[in-house]
């Protein structure tokens, strides 16, 4: 059986920065009886639950890799190193479970992969990645969002 690694936060985890989760019926439809495995990067990188939101500043996640752009709150702390931690430990727990493939909430610091929040807390989005989204792609990890899942069950039923 292919193990999937998945967000938490999708699985009903309430384990987003504002204390709730972001449960996608269509994701778990989509993945029913596949070997899912659950993972929130920014709690395995040693943050509580609840947490500042934090954005990435200077880049996206493929830069924060490369020490070229940081992570912040919103209240101006440096959160960089432990979303490099939690990346890296769900890299390992990816391939402990020789995870080909992983679905992540869309635009987040840490789990987006396409687009994320640009910085500036104002809701907006750019291109790009989050850290463990860039992470998991290097490693030659397939990456999709709820957000891609969603908009192809729509043009199924459209
Ligand atoms: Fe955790 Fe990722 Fe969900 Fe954020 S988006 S709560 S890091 S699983």
């Amino acid at each position: 059986m292919t193990s999937v690694l998945i967000s938490a936060c999708l699985l009903g985890v309430k384990c987003r920065h504002n204390g709730r989760d972001s449960k996608s019926k269509k994701v778990m439809e989509k993945f029913e009886g596949q070997e899912l495995i659950p993972v929130c990067p920014e709690q395995l990188g040693g943050l509580s639950t609840p947490r500042p939101p934090a954005e990435i500043v200077g880049g996206d996640g493929g830069d924060v890799l490369d020490r070229c752009a940081s992570v912040i709150t919103v209240q101006g702390e440096d959160k960089t190193r432990e979303f490099l931690c939690g990346a890296h430990q769900t890299l390992e727990i990816a391939k402990s479970h020789n995870a080909t493939a992983a679905v992540l909430k869309s635009n987040s610091p840490s789990c987006g992969c396409g687009l994320i929040y640009d910085g500036t807390f104002t809701g907006e989005l750019v291109d790009g990645d989050g850290v463990t989204s860039a992470l998991l792609r290097r490693q030659g990890i397939q990456v999709m969002t709820d957000a891609d899942i969603e908009t192809d069950e729509s043009s199924q039923e459209s």
